[in-house]
């Protein structure tokens, strides 16, 4: 009898203990290489289809990619006014642009750290990009972001961080300078857009980037939803601004959702509002009044 294959995510993430090890059935695996950066693999998995790992951590997966991606994009896109603007850091993959492309854009930036991410990513899961790089309005930046956005001031009108865990590349990208930086590049009435941790096994990440960012913005929600690839638990998508995010009505929403009758799968005004809603003892663990 063939021996089962099994895929585990190794991880050890800084600042919450690593408790939850979640392995999936392997078919196949597709390709391994790694850049100055990070280890990048790609398996042909049965319960979510080819998946992305860099350094051993899940990232993407063909199956449900549209949670996250959707997810992590549109609150802070319909939260805006009239994002024309629009600015991506990380995100190699394509899901997040493919997204934000769907909106009337005038220019989006994609800063990516590592090319070879987004050549792998191009290459074995095209259908999470669905050709978004070729798009005209995108400006592709090779770079790192920490560095990029302190070329800019009050400029972009949202800005997406689609970036992997604090560790490795991204280990500065979830500090109060960095979010400063982020704030200063970033147009009054804009609004920034974070991945921000499981809410169950990386309750000390979700609650240090709420609490960061609520010392550089002065309206900060969390907005949660099932990614099932990463691990237990919601993950959370936090949303700041200097704009009183409270302040929008599901009725702004629900007309500018309905104007631009966007083809999404999971996103919608009422998800907006009820991934808004957090249970009494996860304002508890996170220490939000
Ligand atoms: N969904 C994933 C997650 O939540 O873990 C993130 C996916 S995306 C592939 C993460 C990307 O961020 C990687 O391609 C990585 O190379 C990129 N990255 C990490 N640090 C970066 C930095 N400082 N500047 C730009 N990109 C960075």
């Amino acid at each position: 009898m063939k021996k089962e294959k099994w895929l585990f995510q190794t991880s050890n993430m800084p600042y919450d203990p690593d408790t939850v090890k979640n392995g999936l059935r392997m078919k196949k695996k597709l390709y391994s290489g790694s850049s100055i950066y990070q280890k990048i693999e790609v398996y042909d998995t049965l319960p979510f289809g080819k998946i992305l790992v860099l350094d051993g951590i899940f990232q993407t997966s063909e199956k449900e990619e549209f949670i996250y991606h959707e997810m992590l994009s549109h609150p802070a896109l319909f939260y805006c006014a009239n994002p024309k603007k629009v600015l991506i850091i990380g995100g190699g993959d394509g899901g997040v642009l493919e997204e934000v492309l769907k909106h009337p854009v005038e220019k989006v930036w994609l800063v990516e750290i590592d090319k070879k991410v987004i050549e792998v990513a191009k290459k074995y899961l095209p259908s999470i990009s669905k050709g978004a790089f070729e798009d005209k309005r995108v400006e592709l930046v090779i770079g790192d972001g920490v560095k990029f956005i302190k070329n800019y001031k009050n400029f972009f009108d949202v800005i997406i961080l689609d970036l992997s865990d604090p560790w490795g590349p991204a280990r500065k990208v979830i500090s109060l300078k960095f979010y400063q930086g982020v704030k200063g590049a970033l147009k009054k009435n804009g609004t920034i857009s974070v991945q921000g941790g499981c809410l169950f096994s990386q309750l000390k990440l979700a609650s240090l980037v709420f609490h960061r960012l609520k010392r550089v913005f002065s309206s900060v929600i969390i907005h949660k939803a099932p990614v099932l690839l990463y691990d237990i638990g919601e993950l959370n998508f936090t949303v700041a601004s200097d704009v009183n995010l409270k302040k929008i009505t599901f009725k702004q929403i629900e007309r500018k959702f309905k104007k631009l009758n966007l083809d999404l799968r999971y996103y919608r005004p009422k998800i907006h509002f009820a991934s808004a809603v957090l249970p009494k003892y996860l304002m508890r663990e996170l220490k939000i009044k």
